[in-house]
């Protein structure tokens, strides 16, 4: 149910399957109509060029199912009890430029949130970003919300570069800068140069001293 599995980039929608109908034998009806069932390798191979999860998302004949189908299959192998929270039937949406199909799970449930989406691959099966808008809708987060501070931004930060290997430069971004404004219109954003002192430090410190670190700031 929760596999994190992030990639799903290997949709192929050239679709270089080659033509099926290789009916260069001579036509006895018996051939005719074992050409109608495809093989399992001739249905794994259109199910990998369409960039499906599942071979149950293709008719028989190997034709794609309609995409209001293939939701039908997924929502039946969805137990989790977080999918309660959202709305019965995610909407699908179909991003222009990749041809991504996305769900969006709309917040039903009175709440802090209510009405507020989440955006999941249709590919996807991880419940985490689901989990974490409940427990936030809900007030039953368990994470302590963090109080901004400058110097705690920049520990996070720093945390954030080290952590997920980004260029510290991107606090030089003014892109970065406005998405953070939008935050707090007040924000003081470290520079680059900070944070990669501050990730320094980190090197002297254990996982766990960093956490603790960070714990005493948030205090402050
Ligand atoms: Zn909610």
């Amino acid at each position: 149910m929760d596999s994190d599995s992030d990639s799903d980039d290997s949709a192929d929608r050239n679709g270089n399957t080659g033509s099926n109908g290789n009916n260069t034998s001579p036509g006895s009806t018996d051939l005719a109509d074992a050409t109608l069932a495809l093989s399992k390798e001739e249905m794994e191979q259109r199910r990998i060029a369409e960039g499906f999860t599942s071979l149950k998302w293709l008719n028989t004949n190997s034709t794609p199912k309609t995409n209001e189908e293939i939701r039908e299959i997924q929502m039946s192998t969805w137990k989790s009890s977080v999918y309660g929270h959202f709305e019965h039937k995610p909407k699908i949406i179909i991003h222009t430029k990749s041809g991504k199909k996305m769900y969006i799970f709309k917040c039903q449930k009175p709440g802090k949130l209510h009405r507020r989406t989440i955006e999941r691959a249709r590919n996807h099966t991880t419940t985490t970003n689901l989990r974490k808008h409940e427990q936030r809708c809900t007030g039953t987060t368990t994470k302590p919300l963090l109080k901004y501070s400058r110097k705690l931004l920049r520990l996070k930060l720093a945390q954030w570069c080290a952590k997920r290997r980004w260029p510290f430069a991107l606090v030089n971004d003014d892109e970065f800068e406005e998405i953070m404004q939008i935050l707090w219109t007040d924000v003081e954003l470290p520079s680059s140069k900070t944070i990669s002192c501050n990730i320094k430090e980190f090197k002297l410190e254990t996982d766990k001293n960093v956490c603790k670190f960070l714990q005493v700031y948030a205090l402050h």
